[in-house]
């Protein structure tokens, strides 16, 4: 069926059809939304309160009516904040979610929710919802029909918040095999991108085909002006655009999700399309977590949906600018309660006060990306690959190498993957790249170096400019 038509009908009609659609399936997004919305006009204080009282209600459901919690034997001290209850609960980390799955079903549904196979018979009912897995190890929850709802808030928001809200067109550069529009989409996912406005991008691919098709799409719509995009994909674009000297497409914001946003790739986009650039923080399992603002002081925590901690290799809280692990609490998922979960990222809070653009909600500062991104430097420290890809960055002549990976294979052993752009003083310039990893990553590590005409993608087609393969720990500690 051509659904086609639904996008070129008038935002405010697509805006209309679109709640109306949600509330045809059983969803409550609406008055959901309207909730959500309300809770930005809070004071410091009625913030508090508010977070106070989901905070509670979470944490004592989840230990009466969810087997893993109730085992633990936590109660509320009596007059005990739920913010100080909540750090009696241990950290959750991955594999403890995939062990303990059915015992972290609520007790009214454990007998429909098995495993993580577990499908719901009713329409729009919970789901289960797998991790991204660039591990390789995906993890599953579980989200309600209540979940599904807040998250679809959190989306609307971070769209209006990136300058693109509902019924505004916008391209979508995005991979994850679920999400990605094919022939093959099926009608309701297709209807839904018609309704939402946006032109799909593949970000599976980065060959130059794919780069140039990609440039075309957006030549072809003048009249869209706004980017939802992995910030990698788009990096990778922008560049492509600067090494042809092509004429670039003008937009005028950029959200940019699924990565770290570095100083370097917000200046790339910024100077290619001329665009605001958003980070947007957020995963499957949590729905999306914080986001900048209009101010660009830092990214909003969703404080209607979620409760942050950032805490130390130690499991004590980090002061404003400390880096830490990041744990995230769901305040909206009672049939699999996420309390304390560690979700593999560390970023560190800013300095707390009221935000430029006048929002409460708590801000982080920045996030450094994944624990699994993290190079073991020769002395044991983890490095951010923030300050690898700012290094290399700066080191590296683009003149002579377009694109590149790093791997950390082995404690000591590395490989550099690169795709030349001329060979014409390519040697002395791999030379100078592996003095100044060595002058990173210690004296002793051997780093090959591996021309290559393509960069393998992770499992969920992201472009990964570090990977660390070494094994570590799930839940490595952060660099202090
Ligand atoms: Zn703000």
């Amino acid at each position: 069926m051509n659904v086609e038509w639904l996008f070129h009908l008038p935002a405010p009609v697509r805006r209309r059809l679109y709640f109306g659609l949600q509330r045809a399936v059983g969803s409550r997004l609406g008055e959901v939304w309207r909730e959500f919305q309300s809770w930005e006009g809070l004071s410091s204080e009625g913030l508090k309160t508010r977070v106070e009282a989901r905070l509670a209600e979470t944490l004592s459901g989840a230990v009466q009516h969810n087997a893993y919690y109730r085992e633990l034997g936590l109660a509320p001290r009596s007059g005990e904040p739920a913010t100080e209850f909540l750090r009696r609960f241990p950290i959750l980390p991955r594999p403890t979610v995939r062990a303990r799955f059915t015992d972290l079903v609520i007790d009214s549904l454990r007998h429909e929710i098995t495993s993580p196979q577990s499908v719901a018979r009713r329409r729009y009912d919970w789901l289960v919802v797998k991790t991204g897995g660039t591990t390789g190890n995906p993890t599953t929850v579980v989200h309600d029909a209540r979940a599904r709802d807040w998250g679809r808030a959190t989306r609307l928001f971070s769209a209006r918040q990136c300058g693109h809200p509902l019924g505004t067109r916008y391209f979508r550069l995005w991979g994850s095999e679920t999400d990605l529009l094919q022939t093959q989409a099926s009608l309701s996912l297709r209807v839904q991108a018609a309704l939402l406005g946006y032109v799909p991008m593949n970000a599976f691919r980065s060959r130059e085909a794919d780069l140039q098709r990609h440039y075309e799409t957006m030549r072809q719509h003048p009249e869209i002006d706004s980017l939802m995009t992995y910030v990698d994909a788009a990096v990778i674009l922008a560049r492509y655009i600067q090494d042809r000297k092509l004429r670039p497409p003008p937009l005028r914001t950029i959200m940019a999700c699924a990565g770290t946003v570095t100083a370097e790739s917000r200046a790339v986009l910024q100077d290619v399309f001329g665009a605001e650039v958003f980070d947007k923080y957020g995963s499957r399992e949590c729905c999306d977590v914080a986001c900048e603002c209009r101010a660009h002081q830092g990214l909003h925590v969703y404080s209607p949906n979620v409760f942050l901690e950032v805490v130390d290799a130690a499991g004590a809280s980090c002061v404003p600018g400390q880096t830490g692990r990041i744990l995230v609490t769901l305040l909206n998922n009672p049939t699999f309660p996420l309390i304390r979960y560690e979700i593999g990222d560390v970023g560190q809070w800013a300095e707390p006060g009221r935000c430029g653009c006048g929002l409460a909600w708590p801000r982080l500062q920045s996030l450094q990306g994944r624990a699994d991104d993290m190079l073991l430097t020769e002395d044991g420290t983890l490095l951010s690959s923030v300050f690898v890809r700012h290094f290399v960055g700066v080191s590296l002549n683009r003149q002579l190498i377009r694109e590149w990976q790093l791997e950390q294979t082995a404690s000591k052993r590395f490989v550099f993957r690169f795709i030349p752009v001329q060979t014409e003083g390519l040697a002395a310039n791999l030379e100078i790249i592996q003095k100044s990893f060595r002058q990173v990553l210690g004296q002793s590590v051997a780093i090959e170096a591996r021309q290559v005409t393509e960069l393998p993608l992770s499992a969920t087609g992201k472009m990964r400019w570090i990977i660390n393969s070494v094994g570590q720990p799930e839940a490595a500690p952060p660099s202090a």
